[in-house]
């Protein structure tokens, strides 16, 4: 970790990304999915990640199909990608963008009638894939858009029927069922079309919620898809402060803005370089933690745009100097406690990651 330091001098933290243990994950996950094959989830920048080296590394492991959300996403894919693997694009094609899809051979999730026929006045037949309403209304046809499509076929060939999951966090929750249900009567409509319904967590809904895909995304990084049960994904971050300063403080001192934290005791508060300008939650102040040389270090006053500031009282006055890093995410504090700490959920954490980190990427051993 010191290394990691000297490594990084110009860096307020530094981000790994553990590429070995996404590739670990992918597989884990195709392993419970198959005969399901198994695609990969890498919009909004591989939740955070980085979508280029993440895919480049699942698709070196064998993942063939992988997931965005927007055109310019897969664009810049297509670019980290080369020709290969197939890539899809989640929100489908906004009007008059039909042609920068197939001139980056991109797969449009198809979500709605306009979408439909903007596709098919793209011309050539490209294959496309279909989004199905089973219950979120948010995306996809409704039944009887769908009734309709499936007396009047498009030109253009099916590369797969889609459809999402609600409640699938929530095994007992009565919604999964009924979209299962609706989805398995929608995809018998197109006989032959390949179904995706599960993602991350309906993965682990069971056999009859795998269908012919499965689209993972936030279990692939480490988020835990079963809640409430031990994680069966290995952690894949870790992200690491540095100290900028040191101060001694008096009992009854203020510190950070709103002097919203007063000294309850003398001690030591130790200043890093990471704040919610770098997606740390404001909503951690007063609450989360991090770990100086493996010491519990409450998180202490407000998170700043650019600081954030610590009670190091408890560790080894050696170990808290500037320079040294200060333990933000990790074996001790993994995204999914720093998420129950800020009140949001493991996506939005990983999500937010900023841009100042300095990445650093662990290759899988085997690549
Ligand atoms: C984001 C998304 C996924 C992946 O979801 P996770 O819960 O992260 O696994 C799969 N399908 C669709 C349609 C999505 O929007």
């Amino acid at each position: 970790m010191s290394d990691l330091a000297s490594l990084h001098p110009r860096a307020g933290a530094v981000l790994e990304v553990d590429l070995g243990a996404i590739v670990a994950n992918w597989r884990l996950l195709a392993q419970i999915a198959a005969p399901a094959g198994c695609a990969a989830v890498v919009k909004a920048n591989g939740y955070g990640l980085g979508a280029a080296p993440v895919a480049r590394a699942l698709a070196a492991a064998g993942c063939g199909l992988f997931f965005v959300a927007t055109l310019d996403e897969g664009i810049a894919l297509r670019r980290a990608l080369g020709a290969g693997p197939e890539i899809a694009v989640l929100n489908g094609p906004l009007a008059g963008t039909a042609p920068e899809f197939i001139a980056h051979r991109l797969l449009p999730v198809l979500n709605h009638p306009g979408q439909i026929a903007e596709w098919e006045g793209a011309g050539d037949d490209h294959a496309a894939i279909l989004q199905v309403d089973s219950g979120m209304a948010r995306l996809g046809l409704t039944a009887a858009e769908l009734a309709a499509l499936a007396a009047r076929p498009p030109s253009y060939p099916w590369r797969a029927v889609i459809s999402h999951l609600a409640c699938a966090e929530t095994p007992e929750h009565p919604q999964n069922a009924s979209q299962r249900a609706r989805f398995a009567a929608a995809a018998a409509l197109l006989p032959g079309v390949p179904a995706s319904l599960a993602a991350s967590s309906g993965i682990f809904l069971g056999a009859p919620y795998h269908f012919d895909i499965v689209r993972p995304g936030a279990a692939l990084y480490g988020v835990n898809p079963i809640p409430g049960r031990s994680n069966p994904l290995r952690q894949v971050v870790r992200l690491y402060g540095k100290i900028l300063q040191v101060r001694q403080i008096d009992r009854g001192e203020p510190v950070g803005y709103g002097a919203a934290h007063v000294m309850q005791a003398p001690g030591r508060v130790a200043t890093v370089g990471v704040g919610y300008a770098d997606g740390w939650p404001r909503a951690l102040g007063h609450r989360g933690c991090g770990h100086l040389a493996g010491t519990r270090v409450p998180l202490i006053g407000r998170v700043s745009m650019d600081l954030v500031t610590f009670d190091v009282s408890a560790a080894d006055p050696g170990a808290a100097h500037p320079g040294a890093l200060i333990e933000l995410l990790g074996p001790h504090y993994g995204v999914d406690a720093a998420a129950a700490d800020a009140g949001t959920i493991g996506y939005e954490i990983l999500s937010a990651l900023g841009a100042r980190y300095h990445r650093v990427y662990r290759a899988p051993p085997d690549q």
